[in-house]
């Protein structure tokens, strides 16, 4: 049966961004939290490094604002970084509050801090080698106790509400239609708030060292509500992956690089030094393009990383994460080379928004990595992500509940219409373009671009969508189905941005335009055909 749901506040995504924003707004408002699976499921579980944020009295906020524009290629917003940063001490102390964990100096109660790429300080606070999880678990903690917060799971969002006062154009978000996987049926969720914090799009990619949740799902459905999306084209690789048919999305450490790991192809020959000076240590998107450059030349399934000259206790003293993962696939790390590919990892562009995480569209918000704030430019620091999931949570929250005694309730919104659809008895067609979309963005839109692969994505990217809309519009959804039709609008969205970038800046690197420009622009995508079936005019 159909059900409808009412909510103040109607949060997508419980990662990081959304689970701020919740607890940030309990107290002010009743909030619905949808998740797509179970709770922790996303991106921040497996975040690994940490959080930047300037805390120590020897770093400073110009620092840190300098590194950060530095990264991002000429092409960061000065004043999301300002923003940001200058929130940096404050989101981690919330953190702090709420009951994160972070490691402390031997010996002492002060936070030990790290350094990472790019960072001219140390400056990142961090729980162990897995900061994502002690974060995520502590906040879930929290929301599950939280009487005035309600979590969906298994509640996949598939398309926004829109409404519009008799007589006038002015669209407003009042909800979000999405399938609960467990009895198979779409229900409405309404609220006077909606926020989209569903995280990135890396999915989009062959190889990916994202969970399934990064299908892009809130840059669709922002899309299709008529909201502006900017610079797609920056999609950050790491550049090593382990390669293997049953291991998804496990990340080697660039501390095996920075311990000797050598980088090797399948003959045996090391192939770093001639791309730079610094062979294994150069930076992540130089070491990515190189691999990526011997992947296509010869053809091969992946290159291998190399740490066996090492001794055996040195390598089970440093490693033993990897080293266990690796055993469970047969691979002794101390004897064998471990096969790895780049691997999309980060999304920097995504729905434009404001400091206060608004968007284009009245009533709908936008925060974490299914944003865009201007914070990365064309290349995000380490570290700087989930440090903006908490900052722009925050301010979000304060923003909403300032409004919320002003904003009308909505009105009743139909029920999703199924009557025109049956149950698909093809399926193979959802799984067979899931990996056709996949593949063609590896190998025509991935690390180093051309003109000519990116009109051939733009070709095949055509038939796909018409295939899926076709599909669409005949069967009943399903959770693949929505996740496939929101690939295929990012994909669409990624080679156009691509296409109209005609440099090389930050993650973005076409061998047809190899130079800077001297002018950085950002590519704001603008919709133009937005989805007319699901507004609802009020009376
Ligand atoms: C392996 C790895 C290591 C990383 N390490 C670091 C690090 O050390 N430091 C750092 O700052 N960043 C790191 N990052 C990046 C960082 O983890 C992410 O950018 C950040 O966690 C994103 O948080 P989020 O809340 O925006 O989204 P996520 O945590 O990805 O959560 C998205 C949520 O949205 C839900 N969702 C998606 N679509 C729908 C839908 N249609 N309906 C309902 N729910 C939906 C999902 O179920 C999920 O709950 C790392 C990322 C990875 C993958």
């Amino acid at each position: 049966m159909n059900r409808h749901f009412d909510h103040d506040v109607l949060i997508i995504g419980s990662g990081a961004a959304g689970l701020t924003l919740a607890l940030s707004l309990a107290k002010s408002a009743k909030v619905a939290v949808l998740s797509k699976s179970a709770v922790n499921t996303g991106s921040t579980w497996f975040a690994q490094g940490g959080i930047a944020a300037v805390l120590d009295d020897e770093d400073s906020i110009e620092a840190h604002v300098a590194d950060t524009l530095v990264a991002g290629s000429g092409l960061c917003h000065e004043d999301a970084v300002r923003f940001t940063v200058e929130r940096s001490k404050s989101a981690i102390k919330w953190l702090i509050h709420q009951g994160v964990d972070f490691t402390r100096e031997q010996n002492s109660d002060d936070y030990h801090l790290t350094q990472e790429g790019g960072h001219s300080h140390r400056r990142i606070i961090h729980s162990a080698d897995a900061t994502g999880k002690a974060v995520h678990s502590t906040l879930i903690e929290q929301v599950q106790h939280h009487p005035s917060i309600e979590i969906f799971e298994h509640h996949v969002a598939l398309n926004l509400i829109t409404q519009a006062d008799a007589g006038s154009r002015k669209l407003r978000c009042t909800g979000a239609y999405a399938l609960n996987r467990a009895d198979d049926h779409v229900h409405v969720f309404q609220a006077k708030t909606v926020v989209l914090a569903t995280g990135g799009a890396s999915k989009v990619y062959l190889y990916t060292s994202n969970p399934d949740s990064a299908s892009g799902d809130g840059i669709a459905m922002a899309w299709r509500a008529g909201c502006r999306v900017a610079n797609m084209e920056f999609n950050q690789f790491h550049p090593t992956c382990l390669y293997h048919p049953k291991a998804k999305s496990f990340l080697m450490t660039e501390a095996l690089r920075g311990e000797g790991a050598y980088l090797r192809l399948p003959d045996g020959t090391r192939f770093m030094p001639k791309f730079d000076e610094r062979a294994e240590l150069a930076p992540r998107d130089i070491v990515a393009r190189a691999i990526d450059h011997e992947i296509k030349r010869l053809g091969c399934d992946c290159v291998y990383l190399d740490i066996s000259h090492k001794s055996p206790e040195f390598i089970t003293e440093h490693f033993p994460t990897v080293k266990a993962r690796c055993l469970e696939f047969g691979i002794d790390i101390t004897r064998d080379p471990i096969p790895v590919v780049p691997a999309a990892h980060y999304t920097c562009g995504g729905i434009v928004v404001d400091n206060n995480g608004q968007t284009d569209l009245e009533n709908l918000y936008a925060i974490g990595e299914t944003s865009f704030t201007g914070l990365h430019g064309a290349n995000r620091m380490a570290s700087n992500s989930l440090l903006e999931c908490i900052v722009y949570a925050q301010s979000a929250a304060e923003h909403i509940a300032s409004r919320l005694a002003n904003v009308p309730a909505p009105q009743v919104s139909p029920n999703w219409d199924e009557s025109r659809v049956t149950n698909s008895d093809e399926d193979v067609v959802i799984s067979h373009n899931w990996d056709e979309l996949r593949r063609f963005m590896w190998d025509y839109v991935g690390i180093v671009r051309t003109h000519k692969r990116l009109e051939r994505a733009t070709h095949r990217i055509k038939l796909l969508q018409k295939e899926i809309a076709e599909y669409y519009s005949n069967y009943k959804v399903s959770g693949d189905l929505i996740e496939l039709r929101n690939l295929a609008t990012v994909a669409e969205l990624i080679i156009r941005s691509a296409m109209e970038r005609k440099e090389s800046r930050g993650l973005h690197y076409s061998l047809d335009h190899p130079d800077m420009s001297a002018i950085a622009r950002d590519t704001i995508l603008v919709p133009t055909n937005f989805a007319a079936q699901d507004i609802i005019v009020s009376a």
